[in-house]
């Protein structure tokens, strides 16, 4: 996919004196997978492939230490030999980051995966970095706490993956951002050295928060062992509404009464478009929510301690939108299982469209009243070009806009049924240069990685970018952290 881009010759290659020393380090079969002494292909496969099958990396190397000590050893010795080195978590993610470009050793936290500590009254979580965050979910529910971040992958995605892509998700509405919630981290720096800041204290100002840098710095200049992070009490009241809307005007109104009317209660609104349904629809084979066709639909949660309350908020919220013709339809959530169903036909976006092929995804912070706009836009530019069609001769199957509308952040998605240069060219760089004409953001959440490399000049200006080389060099003179990627 990039022709251009060559290896770096300032990094050494392999040798099975490299593997002795990394074998002899973790001292367990489990934790080294060797593809250079022997083939194993097969067994590297997985952390040489991205999530979405768009960019595939040479490993012959994967490492899984267990303790940030070993982390420690590991990455001295790299930084010493000058090997290439790429942080691996849950690989859920969406930019092509966390795979290697060629023949990186893959770092994986899959074996750190212990919770390290848990406060019922202070509510601050302290994992290692490998937790995966269902997981950690799952424990903070047993102790009536939940985890301030929820996202579709949440099964395979790491807490140390979170961080260092900044994730957003489905309740940053609610919760806030992770440059917030996190309060500590303990990581590895490219040269052994451990960082430990892993605070435990909701208030700290004493000088520069180092911490943040590794707050979405997507493995660049460190990796993260260790997370404490603030988690909220778990709601006892969830409801959740699921609408059919005429337009995106009704879309906007629903939302501004939404907040009017459920005001401290509401926990998530979420936009999906009626491609994107029917994508779910199609891939899952599940019974449509709502009868019949509506352009737009919003999930709306609420999440309060009063169910009593909460019921007859929502339900004077419901009269009011049906009632003003703002909703066409509606349906609410009549109990757990229900809430799930719903939630499905959002979550399961990212998945049901990912099913015919690849997709062009782009992760974009827009503000809400243009939001939309970029979805028929690019439709209709895709439509003049013939590049978008329901046969086999078309390589782009259709234009989908989904997104997290509370926090403006709309993913904008060209399902194709194969990834083609004429369908990249068409979209990018209109697509930054008409995100830079708003002063939006292009990438809300997903982050920059392999994928927008090119295009961080439409963000960020030259003081901004030289600024991050030189923190860059600071912390990775060497530069084997993650190579090839946004810095
Ligand atoms: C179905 C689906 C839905 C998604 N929904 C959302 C969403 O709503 N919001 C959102 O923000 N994202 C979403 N994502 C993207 C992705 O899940 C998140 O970016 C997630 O936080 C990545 O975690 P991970 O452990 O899989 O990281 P990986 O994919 O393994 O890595 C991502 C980046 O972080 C680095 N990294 C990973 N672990 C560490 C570590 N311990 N230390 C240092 N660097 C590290 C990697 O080098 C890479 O650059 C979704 C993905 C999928 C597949």
């Amino acid at each position: 996919m990039y022709p251009s881009l060559k290896r770096d010759s300032r990094f050494s290659e392999l040798t099975n004196e490299h593997i002795q020393f990394f074998k002899s380090t973790l001292g367990d079969d489990a934790a080294v997978i060797d593809g250079v002494s022997k083939d194993a292909t097969d067994d590297l496969e997985p952390f040489n492939r991205d999530w979405m099958k768009k960019y595939r990396g040479h490993t012959k190397l994967v490492l899984k230490p267990k303790s940030t000590e070993e982390v420690s050893k590991v990455l001295k010795y790299c930084n010493e030999n000058k090997l290439a080195v790429v942080p691996q978590g849950g690989n859920s993610g969406l930019v092509g980051g966390s795979v290697p470009v060629f023949d990186e050793i893959v770092i994986s936290l899959s074996r750190m995966n212990k919770i390290r500590n848990f406060d019922d009254i202070s509510g601050i979580l302290v994992v290692d970095g490998g937790v995966i965050m269902e997981i950690a979910d799952n424990f903070l529910a047993e102790h009536n706490h939940l985890y301030p971040l929820d996202l579709g992958a949440k099964g395979s995605a790491q807490i140390g993956g979170n961080v260092a892509t900044n994730a957003g998700g489905l309740r940053l509405l609610r919760y806030g951002s992770l440059h917030g919630n996190v309060l500590g981290i303990e990581a590895v720096l490219p040269d052994g050295t451990i960082f430990d800041d892993l605070s435990t204290l909701r208030k700290n100002n004493t000088g520069y928060d180092l911490k943040q840098l590794f707050i979405g710095g997507e493995g660049t200049i460190g990796i993260i062992t260790g997370v404490s992070i603030h988690c909220a009490q778990r709601s006892k009241a969830i409801n959740v509404a699921y609408f059919g809307l005429p337009s995106f005007e009704h879309v906007q109104r629903a939302y501004k009464e939404a907040k009017i009317q459920l005001g401290e209660i509401l926990s998530a609104f979420e936009l999906m478009d009626a491609r994107s349904q029917a994508f779910v629809h199609e891939v899952t084979g599940n019974k449509r929510p709502l009868e019949g066709d509506h352009p737009f639909y919003c999930l709306i949660e609420t999440s309060g301690s009063n169910t009593e309350h909460d019921s007859e908020k929502l339900e004077k919220f419901l009269e009011h939108v049906m009632g003003e013709e703002i909703v066409s339809d509606g349906v609410l959530a009549q109990d757990e299982t229900q809430v799930r169903q719903l939630w499905g036909w959002r979550e399961g976006i990212t998945e049901a469209i990912g099913h015919f092929g690849g997709t062009y995804k782009y992760d974009l912070s827009i503000p809400i009243k243009e939001l939309y706009s970029l979805v028929e836009e690019t439709r209709d530019r895709l439509n003049s070009k013939g590049l978008v069609g329901d046969d086999d001769s078309y390589p782009a199957i259709a234009v989908v806009g989904y997104g997290h509308m509370g926090d403006g952040n709309l993913h904008l998605n060209v399902p194709v049924r194969k990834y083609t240069q004429e369908v990249e060219d068409a979209i990018e760089p209109w697509v930054y240069e008409w995100i830079q004409k708003r002063k939006g953001s292009i990438s809300a959440e997903h982050g920059l990685g392999i994928a927008k490399k090119k295009y961080i000049g439409y963000q960020r200006s030259d003081t901004m970018l030289k600024l991050m080389r030189q923190t860059k060099d600071l912390y990775d003179p060497n530069g084997i952290m993650n190579p090839y990627k946004y810095i």
